[in-house]
């Protein structure tokens, strides 16, 4: 081992290889500017401490942001220390930890280890129903409230650690201070009151459903830790990426781990873009306080970009006047300037990055693919125009954190029974299963089967079970005759799943039991593609057969609980809710895609080519962002992305909710090339050699065979010449099947005339 760990310490620059080395028992936090190798130090960091310090792996404890981030850690780490030591690791986002735990110890925490996961939906569904039940006060006052709104005025609670009661307790300290101090304080709105009362009751509602939203993972994670010290006693050592991000509850999590004090935490202020969800960059200096004696180590060189990408991001975050100026310097070479591309419109825009992305690909003579293009886009809604314009040229692209995968609505509904028979008291459950595929269950039916339930403090299964075998009292005998073929769908799956048929299987069973083809068939225009993911479904399925993913040490400390069996149902759900787009896709898939994502879900990934659309006035800062230094330092995080080439642009029109608008260049642009204008430059038709090779250089592959060059240029502008897109318009419809002509009305030719 020894020797594996000096030749993975040979690499690191000498701040990096002192953060590696650093002492386990010391508190540390690394900070560091973008692409200076903060997420691979710790990577580094973790196989140090096991293969030098002997901590063994399934006492360390890695946390990252996203599932897309741990995968890559866990793929990072595999090479370093091999699989079975990163299997046995601990690994993952906040919400998976917990999750883990709370099936191992959930009743001493007050739950059922049998608990489902609720996603946004579910959530937003559970608190418009509540809602109704506060009708009168809402008309009597006069407000409309979307549950949306409400949603998240609970998650702001929750992220603060705050329970109902804890929110109801600060309205009333609030209004008792706003009598006594009259004019000065501010009394809590009605809007405030009626929160209150829908956080008590959206909790009652998910208790009883015997379910947690996401917030709660955390918030009972924290209790289980905080009070039953030995379900935290296997952790020896604590890492934390991406710091800046977390907030007080994670903060929380994190410290109620670390009872030994072995913390390493990595990140960036400046690159701190979770404000909006109750995000504490404090937390940096909560930390030195908690832990007294934290050191901190800054690592100061950048290896992901060019030095003229680098010195334009700056220029950008630069502008922020409370930011603590900090040296990040390149040892690249300079590379191409950043281009900032104005477009007329956004078909045109989208026109442009398409043909931009084919005409690099020749231009770099093949040493570029697909899958090094990142699209990253300040909202999602911003992909509709790009992504059929990417179509439209037969660039093949996937969209990152956009609409995902499980949240898809043929999806959701085979779960449903899933997760019905995996957890009976799950009434959400219930209510979307039961009409899948329509079965006439009326909503006056279903509303009476949850009021019994509701009286009778029983789940509307059992209600709905009672009526058909005869033993509670009847409704109607038509609403009852539907009901039938219901229950005999969900008996025959438990008693599969009871029996221990996998989930692939079940899924199989319960596509054929309900004949869920023909119903997608039925309802569904493109019910080929939604079949295609009930497909992918059963595959991704089919990896829970065997295998429990975490390997438990098995101690006696548990006991004393009751554990819950992690069945391979439950796993399969669990990691369904807790999934995010992109993990279901194959690493080798995306080497062949260009990327569309949000800014904010490009955090800690990098691509060869960086494209930031819509850089305009009320897109980039977005209009209803109350944070302008939050949306500035988004910029700065979508721009550090970049390695070899980063490209801007805007337009001079863009269509938003059907009305056309005219739009500006984003004031974040505007204001530093007015100080600089060599940090841009508006294009440049050719990559010189020099400049191919200075992209090869950053990306660490070999340079491009300049007859290769020539031979895809001579390609590239034989194809382009009767190529011009009609970029005014949307692409009609045929377009998409007919390969694109020579359009008269075109009158900017973004294509270059060469000669
Ligand atoms: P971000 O703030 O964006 O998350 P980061 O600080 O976590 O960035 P990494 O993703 O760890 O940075 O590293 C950025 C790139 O630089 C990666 O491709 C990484 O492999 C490379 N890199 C980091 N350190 C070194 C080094 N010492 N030698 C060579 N390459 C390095
Ligand atoms: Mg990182």
């Amino acid at each position: 081992p020894s020797t594996s760990s000096e030749s993975f310490l040979a690499g690191l620059n000498p701040a990096q290889l002192k953060a590696v080395q650093h002492p386990p028992e010391v508190p540390v936090q690394i900070l560091a500017g973008p692409g200076s190798g903060k997420t691979k130090v710790l990577t580094s960091r973790i196989a140090h401490l096991i293969l030098t310090h002997s901590i063994s792996p399934s006492s360390i404890c890695a946390v990252t942001f996203t599932n897309k981030a741990a995968n890559e850690m866990r793929e990072r780490l595999i090479k370093l220390i091999g699989k079975q030591r990163t299997t046995e690791m601990k690994m993952g986002t906040f919400h998976s930890l917990c999750a883990l735990f709370l099936r191992k110890y959930g009743t001493l925490a007050g739950l059922e280890g049998n608990f489902t996961i609720c996603d946004a939906d579910e959530c937003k569904k559970t608190i418009s129903t509540i809602l109704k039940t506060h009708k009168a006060f809402l008309e009597e006052k006069n407000i409309s409230l979307k549950e949306g709104t409400v949603l998240s005025m609970i998650s702001k609670a929750k992220a603060k650690g705050q329970s109902a009661t804890d929110y109801s307790s600060e309205l009333q300290s609030k209004s008792r201070d706003a009598k006594k101090a009259k004019a000065t304080a501010v009394t809590p709105n009605d809007i405030e009151y009626l929160v209150a009362q829908v956080y008590e009751d959206y909790e009652r509602t998910l208790r009883r459903n015997n379910s947690l939203d996401f917030d709660d993972l955390l918030l009972y994670g924290v209790k289980l830790f905080r009070k039953h010290k030995h379900t935290v006693a296997w952790c020896k050592h604590v890492l934390v990426d991406e710091f800046q991000d977390t907030n007080i509850t994670q903060y929380e999590l994190m410290s109620a781990l670390a009872l030994n004090r072995c913390v390493t935490v990595v990140g960036d202020p400046d690159q701190s873009i979770y404000g909006w969800r109750s995000a504490e960059v404090e937390n940096l200096a909560k930390m030195r306080k908690d832990f007294c004696g934290t050191e901190q180590i800054f690592l100061e060189q950048n290896y992901r970009s060019t030095a003229s990408i680098l010195r334009t991001s700056l220029a950008v975050v630069a502008q922020d006047k409370a930011r603590i100026q900090k040296t990040l310097h390149t040892a690249h070479p300079i590379g191409t300037t950043p281009v900032l591309r104005s477009l007329p419109t956004e078909y045109a825009e989208a026109a442009f990055i398409a043909v931009e992305i084919k005409r690099l690909v020749a231009h770099m003579g093949g040493v570029l693919r697909w899958g090094d293009f990142g699209v990253l886009l300040r909202f999602n809604a911003l992909s509709r125009a790009i992504e059929s314009a990417l179509q439209r040229e037969g660039i093949p692209s996937r969209v990152l954190g956009g609409h995902k995968f499980f949240e898809r609505l043929e999806i959701k509904n085979l779960l449903a029974y899933l997760q019905l028979i995996d957890n009976t008291n799950f009434d959400p459950a219930l209510v979307r299963a039961a009409n899948v595929p329509s079965r006439g269950i009326g909503e006056k039916t279903l509303l009476e089967i949850a009021a019994r339930a509701e009286k009778t403090k029983v789940s509307q299964l059992t209600v709905i079970e009672g009526i058909c075998d005869g033993r509670l009292p009847d409704i109607k005998p038509t609403a009852k005759r539907k009901l039938v073929p219901f229950v005999k769908t969900v008996r025959a799956l438990r008693d599969l799943a009871n029996q221990g048929t996998s989930p692939a299987n079940l899924i199989r069973r319960l596509i054929d039991l309900v004949d869920f083809e023909s119903h997608l068939r039925k309802t569904q225009p493109d019910w080929e593609s939604r079949w295609e993911n009930v497909q992918e479904l059963i595959t991704f399925a089919s990896e829970f057969d065997t295998d429990i993913p975490y390997a438990e040490p098995s101690t006696e400390e548990n006991s004393d609980t009751t554990t819950a069996k992690d069945t391979p149902l439950r796993l399969f759900l669990q990691a369904s809710m807790l999934s995010s787009e992109g993990d279901n896709q194959s690493e080798e898939d995306s080497k062949e895609k260009v990327t569309i994502s949000t800014c904010h879900a490009a955090k800690g990934l990098e691509w060869p080519v960086v494209i930031i659309p819509a850089v305009e006035q009320g897109t980039f800062p977005f209009y209803r962002s109350e944070d302008i230094e939050e949306e500035r330092r988004l910029l700065y995080v979508a721009c550090t992305r970049a390695q070899g080439l980063l490209y801007l642009s805007h337009v001079e029109k863009r269509k938003v909710a059907g009305d056309t608008k005219s739009k500006e260049l984003s004031e974040f642009i505007s204001v530093i090339t007015k100080q600089n204008p060599t940090l841009f430059t508006s294009w440049q038709p050719d990559l010189s050699p020099v400049d191919r090779r200075v992209i090869s250089t950053v990306l660490n592959r070999p340079n491009p065979d300049e007859s290769e060059v020539s031979r895809r240029i001579a390609e590239f502008d034989r194809v382009m010449r009767n190529h011009v897109m009609n970029y005014h318009q949307p692409p009609a419809p045929q377009a998409l099947s007919h390969p694109v002509v020579a359009h008269p009305g075109a009158d900017i030719n973004f294509i270059p005339s060469r000669n």
